[in-house]
Parts: C-alpha cells; structure tokens; sequence
C-alpha cells in the first residue's frame, strides 16, 4: 500500500514518484473522488478510483485489505498534503502494519511542514496538534493543555476561526509570538509574523479567506526582575486602580496569562483582608 502525497494548492509540487505510482496502482483510494480525479487527469493518469473517507473507512477499510490480500496495488491518497496526517488513513495503515501487508510512503507536501520551514520560529523540535477544537470551550482547554510546552505548537485552523482563536489563544497563554501562514504554495500565500495582537490587528479590517496554519511560539523567558507578586502587592495598595485595570496591566507587564494574574490576584487580595 502506498500513501501518495500531493500537492497542497501548486500543483508543480507533484513529485515525479508521485505520478509514477498513481499510474501503476491496481486501486486509488482517495478522500473525495471527483476532487482526486481532476488531479489524476491533470497528470495524465487513467486510474481506477474508490473513496475512502471519514465515514465509510471502517467498510471500505476492509474492502481495501481484502484488496492488498489479494495482491492488489493500493494507492491512499487525500485531497490535499499528505494522507493520515489531520486526514483519513491511520486505521488503514494501522491494520495492514498488522497484517503483514507493506506500506510504502510517497513524501511530499504538508502544509505544517511547509508552513514551519518559512515561519522563522525555532524548528530544532515542534509539536503538531493538527485542528483546535471549533467549541470555544474545548479550544481553551486544548490551549491550556499546550501552554507550558516548550516548543513551537503547529495547529491547522479555519479562516472563519481565526479571529476567535487568536483572541483565545491571548486569553489563556499570553501575547506570545505567532505566525499565520495562509494559502502555502498558492498565489495569495501570505505570512503574518509578530505577537498575537499584531496578528489580530492584521486580520481585523479584512475577511480571513483560505487555509491557515497556526504557529505558536513558547512562551518568552520572564525576566527576573519582573515578579507579579511585588507588583501585585504594589498595585493592590494603589486605591486608584480598579482590579481589573491592574490585571491587565500586570499581564502586560510580566508577559504571564491574564487568567493567572487574575487568580493570583484574588488570593493575594484576600489575604490582605
Ligand atoms: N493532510 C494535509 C497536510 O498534509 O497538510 C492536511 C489536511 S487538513 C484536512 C486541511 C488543513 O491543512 C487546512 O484546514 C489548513 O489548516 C491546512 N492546509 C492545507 N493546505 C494548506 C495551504 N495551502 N495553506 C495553509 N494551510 C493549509
């Protein structure tokens, strides 16, 4: 079985293997047939295509080992970038690792790879955490669970999204540096680099069209002179400013989430009282 990788917007990101194994597959299993049958025909390829999606890849899963058993040459692609990752395909790859059969991986295109190459943000190690949930409540779970990592965070997301999510992502892990990486490999690529309100400021005259990658910086070193502590205490004893004003001006200042100072600031209130 092999899991082709096409192209995620330009098609001159084909490789030539790509091509080559398309035409030789007995089967291409693909996401949406009419959307992988416009690109076998811009190559040239005459294959014979069978869906395999989210919703028929238990059935047709089975279908597709009897296949491979049989000795057939199994194509998977996606509609876009490589299969399996953010796509279907694990569990078919998962059950014919199990059964013995070979899986053979064409590289090519994925759009968080392409995305972190040209980012400009560390790329020694990362972490991928594919869609954020589209539920406010779950995305801010998701986004507390990944805001002590220590690596960059690579998230696909929605234009639509967007805005919701980088006012999120401020909410709970600070104003850090982000990277919005729009329409990769297509004529209106665009990367928004800087901190998280530069990117809201970018977006918030303007439609978010396309496909986005998210990319998320760990959180800056806090210097050390800078405790929220000694300015909490220093701002709690200050009668002209209301809580919430020094919330938001000692998240500022420290880079810490505004929810943290917040909690912090409440028990260093109430032990005054
Ligand atoms: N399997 C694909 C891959 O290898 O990248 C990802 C498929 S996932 C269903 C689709 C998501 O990938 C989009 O919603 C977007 O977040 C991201 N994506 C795909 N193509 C992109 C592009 N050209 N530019 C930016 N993001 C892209």
């Amino acid at each position: 079985m092999y899991i082709v990788a096409t192209p995620i917007g330009n098609l001159e990101d084909m490789t030539y293997r790509a091509v080559r194994i398309l035409k030789e597959a007995d089967l291409i299993a693909a996401e949406d047939t009419r959307h992988s049958r416009r690109l076998l025909n811009h190559f040239g390829i005459d294959g014979h295509l069978t869906s395999y999606f989210d919703h028929n890849k238990s059935l047709k899963g089975e279908y597709l080992l009897e296949r491979l058993h049989d000795g057939a040459n199994v194509a998977l692609v996606s509609d876009a970038g490589t299969p399996c990752i953010s796509d279907p395909g694990y569990q078919l790859v998962r059950d014919a690792v199990a059964a013995g059969i070979s899986v053979v991986p064409i590289p090519g295109a994925s759009a968080a790879v392409t995305a972190l190459c040209a980012a400009g943000l560390p790329t020694d190690s990362f972490t991928f955490a594919g869609f954020l949930p589209s539920k406010q409540g779950k995305r801010r779970e998701k986004l507390t669970q990944l805001r002590d990592e220590g690596r960059v965070v690579v998230y696909y997301e929605a234009p639509h999204r967007l805005p919701a999510t980088l006012a999120d992502l401020l909410d709970v892990c600070g104003d850090r540096q982000v990277v919005v990486a729009r329409e990769l490999t297509k004529l209106y690529e665009e990367f928004v680099r800087g901190s998280v309100t530069e990117a809201m400021a970018s977006f918030a005259t303007r439609e978010v069209k396309g496909e986005i990658v998210l990319l998320v910086a760990p959180a800056a070193e806090m210097p050390a002179a800078v405790d929220p502590d000694d300015l909490l205490n220093r701002y709690l004893a200050d009668a002209n400013l209301s809580f919430r004003d020094m919330v938001s001006l000692v998240a500022v200042e420290t880079g810490i989430p505004r929810s943290e100072i917040y909690a912090r600031a409440l028990e260093l209130r109430n032990a005054l009282t």
